[in-house]
């Protein structure tokens, strides 16, 4: 089947919505014409090696808390689309891509009842015509990110996770999916593993980035975070 055929046969099941309002939008848009201007100013630029669709302190948050926290599973495939769409501007789309997730312990799926990153992998991977595999497993609980200082993220996150299927990691491009990433840390833990365990590439991809970005009208805390960050992540 040729992937347009496909991309229009998966957008008759799971209309594209408008990741800024949530209002229907065109099959090859992730805003609508009223929110694309709006949502401008608050597209990522992507550094750091880490790809993203939207900075944290957007309006695309609240899509993802709903997600999230009310149980709208439909909408992975809508932020799915835009972060799709954000790996082929980055010009890093290819059909050998491995599409995985950062993942959360058993007991944080079975409270939630999924794992929005998982549900955006796979997603994103249909998108794209690329295949999906649960790759990771979190064997302990972490302290939230962003709660703790800098220095103690990447010591945070240490031994967190581990690979559960490296013979299929080996050799492959891999597209780790995560809905935000805050520090880089997490991303940056899991990434690591899927090396040890031999890929080619790990390439990061987040739906939303918040700190180094979001302080960015400040020059001088921007250039602390991201200081920071580089720090917490080994670099
Ligand atoms: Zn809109």
């Amino acid at each position: 089947m040729n992937t347009q055929l496909f991309e229009r046969i998966w957008l008759a099941f799971f209309p594209r919505r408008c990741v800024w309002c949530m209002g229907v939008t065109a099959p090859a848009d992730m805003l609508c014409p009223d929110c694309a201007e709006e949502a401008q100013a608050s597209r990522y630029n992507n550094a750091e090696g880490i790809i993203a669709c939207f900075t944290y302190h957007s309006r695309a948050s609240r899509v993802l808390l709903r997600l999230k926290f009310e149980g709208k599973r439909n909408l992975a495939h809508s932020i799915a689309y835009a972060m799709g769409d954000a790996l082929r501007e980055a010009e890093l789309d290819g059909a050998d891509l491995l599409f995985c997730a950062v993942p959360m312990t058993a007991a944080q799926v079975k409270k939630r009842g999924y794992n929005q990153s998982e549900l955006l992998a796979k997603s994103a991977a249909r998108w794209l015509s690329c295949e999906h595999a649960t790759l990771l497993r979190k064997a302990r609980e972490t302290e939230v990110q962003h709660d703790l200082p800098a220095p103690q993220r990447a010591q945070n996150v240490a031994g967190a996770y581990a690979v559960t299927a490296p013979e299929q990691v080996a050799g492959r491009r891999v597209v780790l999916c995560d809905d935000i990433c805050t520090t880089g840390a997490t991303m940056q833990a899991c990434a690591h593993m899927l090396e040890q365990a031999g890929a080619a590439q790990v390439i990061k991809l987040a739906f939303l980035r918040t700190e180094v970005q979001a302080k960015k009208t400040n020059g001088e805390e921007e250039h602390e975070t991201e200081f920071s960050a580089k720090k917490a992540n080994g670099g």
